[in-house]
């Protein structure tokens, strides 16, 4: 008789089921597909700046996610079993006792990422095959026709090339195993006693993000903002806006955990435009996409030099870690309402739009000349859509360290009159009495 082979499937970033190659290939591959994910207590540490890496906004997003992964998964038969443990304590013995053949994951190239998956693959019994597969990008890093090396440091150069030559990958589809497959696990009360619980979250109503984590979420939400509502056709125009739920697609939070492909939301703007016509706008998604894609090269290419205060351009500047000026900013209390606004946004919803980040990023790195890697570690906290290369990319790119040719600083005045004209937004978030 032949022997049933058995693969893991850990998942990390990448909560979803729809266009999920990791999954996929274990599913075609093997007999038996179990699901784990671990929150690892290391994203839940306080860092060297003060904050704690994963705060309340994104656990909450994040546990939801995982929640929403754990029931999709279970209509395909596959389990899903979830832990408060590091991966490289709670891997080996997961695979020792379900008797795993392969363990598939993400592939992953930042360097606290890479060395805890040192450290799975290290424990690991040796029997036991391991499969990595990038599943974060819109091209395929085999499609690319650079080198890491050769990356370019200008993104028109890059997206220039890119959009020519590189074809989107098709997506995977999701593959049902049959109903054996599906077991209960004995132990999931240890799950609920370790995971530290989220403070009491009361957000405001008027939130420009008030979606729930999940890859159901996630398709309701581009449901809506290309084909329900057709905001996608207007998004050029928009996607410059502070107010309401509409003026950019907030795919960012979803895309962060990969509970969304970006090749999906590609594969569907072209659908959109089959239907009902392509413009700049339905452009200007793909375009955004390839930024985010360039920001994951950029991170690829210079390793640890995305976390370095010289950053990837080896510049350096005097900073200031003067916590007074920190905590003005960070509470909304400097001299610019404009950057106010923004900032008590992010603390009290985990959001901020495009335009606010960039102007919040320029007055602490540029007027405060406040040491960016603070800046950043802020957002991480906070954000919801925290993604480490978008983040710690557009915070050097901001700050002068990164890949902005110019080297912009903003001038937040005129952004105020040019993007908040009536003063709609900083009254909104300045207001004490609103909330
Ligand atoms: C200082 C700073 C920090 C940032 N930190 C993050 C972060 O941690 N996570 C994150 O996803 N984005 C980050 N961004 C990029 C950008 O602000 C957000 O991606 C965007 O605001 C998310 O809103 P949206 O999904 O509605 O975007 P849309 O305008 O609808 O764009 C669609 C998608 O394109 C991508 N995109 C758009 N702009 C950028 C950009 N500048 N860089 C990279 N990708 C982009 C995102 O995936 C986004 O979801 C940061 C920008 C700055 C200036």
């Amino acid at each position: 008789m032949q022997q049933t082979k058995t693969a893991i499937v850990w998942f990390t970033n990448n909560l979803r089921i729809h266009d999920n190659e990791t999954l996929h290939k274990a599913c075609v591959n093997y007999d038996r597909v179990i699901g784990i994910y671990c929150y690892d207590p290391s994203l839940f540490e306080t860092t060297q700046f003060g904050f704690k890496k994963t705060g309340k906004f994104r656990q909450q997003f994040l546990e939801a996610s995982v929640q929403d992964l754990k029931e999709n998964l279970s209509r395909y038969n596959i389990s899903l079993y979830t832990c408060y443990e590091h991966p490289h304590i709670s891997l080996p013995k997961f695979c020792f006792s379900y008797k795993a053949d392969a363990l598939f994951f993400q592939k992953e190239f930042t360097t606290e990422e890479v060395d805890e998956v040192q450290r799975v693959k290290s424990k690991l019994p040796k029997e036991v095959k391991i499969y990595e597969n990038y599943d974060q990008f819109l091209f395929h890093p085999d499609d690319i026709q650079y080198t890491i090396e050769t990356i370019p440091e200008v993104f028109t150069v890059f997206r220039k090339r890119t959009e020519k030559y590189v074809k989107v990958r098709q997506e995977f589809l999701p593959i049902a195993k049959p109903k054996e497959n599906y077991i209960i696990f004995k132990n999931t009360f240890e799950e609920e006693r370790h995971l530290p619980r989220t403070e009491s979250i009361d957000i405001p109503p008027h939130t420009a993000f008030p979606f729930e984590g999940g890859e159901s979420s996630a398709i309701q939400r581009l449901q809506d903002y290309f084909f329900t509502t057709k905001k996608l056709s207007f998004y050029k125009k928009t996607r410059n806006g502070l107010l309401g739920t509409d003026y950019s697609s907030k795919f960012s939070s979803w895309l962060a955990n990969g509970s969304i492909s970006a090749k999906t939301i590609y594969w569907e703007v072209k659908r959109f435009e089959k239907e009902f016509g392509s413009n700049q706008s339905t452009y200007w998604m793909i375009f955004e996409l390839i930024w985010r894609d360039y920001f994951k090269y950029l991170s690829l290419k210079h390793e640890a030099n995305l976390f370095k205060l010289e950053g990837i351009k080896r510049t350096a500047y005097e900073w200031k870690t003067s916590e007074k000026l920190v905590a003005k900013w960070i509470n909304g209390e400097t001299d610019e309402p404009f950057v106010n606004a923004n900032m008590v946004e992010l603390k009290q919803t985990g959001w901020m739009s495009n335009r606010g980040r960039q102007n919040v990023a320029s007055y602490l790195t540029k007027e405060l000349l406040v040491d960016w890697r603070i800046g950043a570690a802020y957002f991480e906290s906070m954000l919801i859509d925290y993604d480490v290369h978008s983040n710690y990319g557009n915070w050097q790119y901001v700050a002068g360290v990164g890949n902005d040719p110019r080297n912009r600083k903003f001038n937040i005045k005129l952004q105020a009159e040019r993007y908040d004209t009536k003063g709609a937004y900083q009254s909104l978030w300045l207001q004490p009495t609103l909330f």
